[in-house]
């Protein structure tokens, strides 16, 4: 089979999954997964197959779509994020950073966060309002961002969960209840509904 064939299969199985960029979409954990929990690994080594997992990551990030994902969200406790705050029509404005480190932090915003590994659930989380990190760019470049506004609470929300918290871990105690208590309808619903 020609590589001309090949690629024809490919564009047909596409278009009968009805969307042509979904082949490197990842499934996403969610509340309560375990590894979601876990303190993700320092990246040592910057390879193809570490290209392929940071795709991956954004594929699954506009796919969602969310502004941010992080390596435990998809299954892979290692420390990358990345995320894209110039509006999801763009999709042009992709940062991917590795091993990100915040480094300074100054001011305080309160801001309505959501997850895409917390199920239907939003709360207000105070955050800094500036924020330097410091990381290495994919191709292992060392890098730093200074950001404020949505970039610098993303930055904060996906670092959080390469060191095992959510943001439902910012908020009270009796709200976080309520939540689980909502989750566990939510998930009695849906298995009911798998049922019939
Ligand atoms: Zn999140």
């Amino acid at each position: 089979m020609t590589s001309l064939q090949v690629s024809v299969i490919f564009v047909v199985y596409d278009i009968l999954q009805g969307d042509s960029l979904k082949m490197a979409v990842r499934t996403i954990l969610t509340y309560p997964d375990t590894i979601l929990r876990q303190r993700a690994e320092p990246v040592t080594n910057i390879d193809g197959k570490l290209q392929e997992l940071i795709d991956g990551m954004a594929e699954t990030m506009y796919d969602a779509p969310g502004v941010g994902l992080a390596g435990n969200q998809v299954g892979e406790p290692c420390r990358i994020i990345v995320y894209d705050t110039s509006g999801l029509d763009l999709q042009d404005d992709l940062v991917v950073v590795i091993n990100p480190e915040i480094i300074e932090a100054e001011g305080e915003v309160l801001n309505e966060e959501a997850c895409l590994s917390v199920i239907d659930y939003c709360a207000d989380v105070k955050r800094a309002e500036k924020v330097t990190v410091q990381g290495l760019d994919r191709e292992g470049n060392p890098i730093t961002l200074e950001k404020e506004g949505l970039a610098a609470i993303v930055l904060q929300h996906e670092i959080d969960h390469l060191n095992g918290v959510l943001f439902i871990d910012h908020i009270t105690k009796l709200k976080r209840e309520l939540y689980k208590r909502k989750l566990k309808k939510l998930l009695k619903e849906w298995e009911s509904s798998q049922s019939l």
